[in-house]
């Protein structure tokens, strides 16, 4: 090579993620990212109780030569890849948990575990993290700074009464040791093809919370209402009126969703029951709406429930998960590195959707960007939704799953991380 393309070459190299060995590297490990999507798959494990999963992350992360800390947060693992050459520190970040869904579909990887699956694709989002710690350790010498692996239990949500998922990995000190600058995830998305992928500034997921109201009335024969205080009008009117909060008490422009999913109360039909029960969420893209929603629902809880001398307690369980919010100028600086492995008309702007992610936590305190993969494909029949007993997704996601972390991670690192870290 004549010299001026050589320092051309190696400026290149400087500025910018090696696509084409990234590709031969991502494309060699096909066969092997697809078994280790299919084993995770036939073992599905719930949120805090991924004990095969984590310790199948570990030894992979450990075989390739990162620094492995493992158990952390319970069953998750971080994995750190030190660069040959000195830089900033980007995280990858994958979830290991499946759901409490009976697998329906007649795949040779079926699930073996009844009543669990991976239903939200983590089992790919693990195995793509996994191959770009893969094809990045590969490439290790020339790696212009670390890439920290950050594999989290619990994104559904932890067992009741339990610590879990996110919020708990960052109080371990993920995000510290060494200090993230900027932080990348990714979801399979079955209403996107595959080959194409989503992206969008400011939300991407809603906030999520989750509620109790249990309305008291008194107990007497069915006969004689007026003689106890029927508590389940009370929760009829309610379930009318919470409604009226969102459609007449917030502006229509602000996304925004309230649903009361189950109510239970009674045990007779000749007998005033003396309590009902309605568990419901709110989701929201805006922290204020988020506020107003939960100020409103309590004034009206306590309203309709005085109104017919019952009483009614609401109760929130948890701390609920804020929207999950892109990093404006992360997110533009990252669009081309996907733009050169998708093909600029394969990447697209996407509403944010009503959905909600735990990777909101990570997001609130680094620069963070949350990008959405297809897995559709209409021909092979792969068009189920996520969360559902029919969801697959398909493979070729993987290769360029990993292609995509892999670019965009390098891409930073080689920018010298130009999204400074937020207090
Ligand atoms: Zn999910
Ligand atoms: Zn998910």
């Amino acid at each position: 090579m004549p010299l001026t393309l050589a320092v051309l070459a190696f400026a290149a190299a400087a500025t910018a993620a090696p696509d084409a060995e990234i590709r031969a590297a991502a494309d060699a490990l096909v066969p092997a990212l697809v078994e280790t999507r299919r084993d995770i798959h036939r073992h599905p494990e719930l949120g805090n109780r991924e004990f095969r999963t984590g310790k199948l992350v570990a030894e992979r992360l450990r075989a390739l030569g990162l620094d492995v800390r493992y158990p952390v947060a319970k069953t998750g693992v971080v994995g750190i890849l030190k660069g040959g050459r000195p830089g900033a520190v980007v995280a990858v970040r994958a979830d290991l948990d499946a759901l409490p869904i009976q697998e329906r579909n007649d795949v040779p990887y079926k699930s073996e575990n009844a009543g669990v699956k991976h239903a939200c694709g983590h089992d790919a989002h693990t195995t793509i993290v996994l191959g770009t710690a893969e094809v990045l350790a590969g490439l290790r010498a020339q790696l212009p700074g670390t890439v920290v692996f950050v594999f989290q239990p619990a994104e559904e949500g932890s067992p009741e009464g339990e610590e879990g998922g996110a919020p708990l990995m960052i109080k371990e000190g993920v995000l510290q040791g060494p200090k993230v600058e900027a932080m990348y995830g990714l979801h399979m998305d079955p209403s996107i093809d595959v080959g194409e992928v989503g992206w969008s500034v400011g939300p991407i997921f809603a906030s999520s919370d989750r509620f109790v109201i249990e309305v008291q009335g008194k107990k007497t024969h069915g006969a004689y209402p007026h003689t106890g205080l029927d508590p389940v009008p009370v929760a009829a009117e309610l379930v009318q009126a919470l409604q009226l909060v969102v459609s007449r008490q917030i502006d229509a422009q602000e996304p925004k969703v309230l649903t009361i999913g189950s109510i239970h109360g009674g045990n007779r039909f000749n007998i005033v029951a003396d309590q009902v029960t309605l568990e419901g969420t709110i989701r929201a893209l805006e922290p204020a709406v988020r506020k107003t929603l939960k100020e409103r629902i309590a004034r009206t809880v306590e309203g309709v429930a005085g109104a017919h001398g019952t009483t009614a307690a609401l109760r929130w369980v948890g701390d609920g998960n804020g929207a999950t919010l892109n990093d404006a100028a992360l997110t533009r600086a990252s669009v081309p590195s996907l733009e050169r492995v998708y093909g600029a008309a394969r990447v697209r702007e996407v509403r944010p959707q009503m959905g909600a992610e735990d990777f909101a936590s990570f997001a609130e305190r680094v620069p963070a960007l949350y990008v959405k993969m297809g897995v559709r494909n209409q021909a092979k029949g792969i068009t189920a939704m996520i969360h559902t007993e029919d969801f697959d997704l398909d493979e070729a996601v993987l290769p360029l799953g990993v292609r995509a972390l892999s670019t965009m991670a390098w891409d930073f690192l080689a920018r010298g991380g130009t999204t400074p870290a937020r207090k």
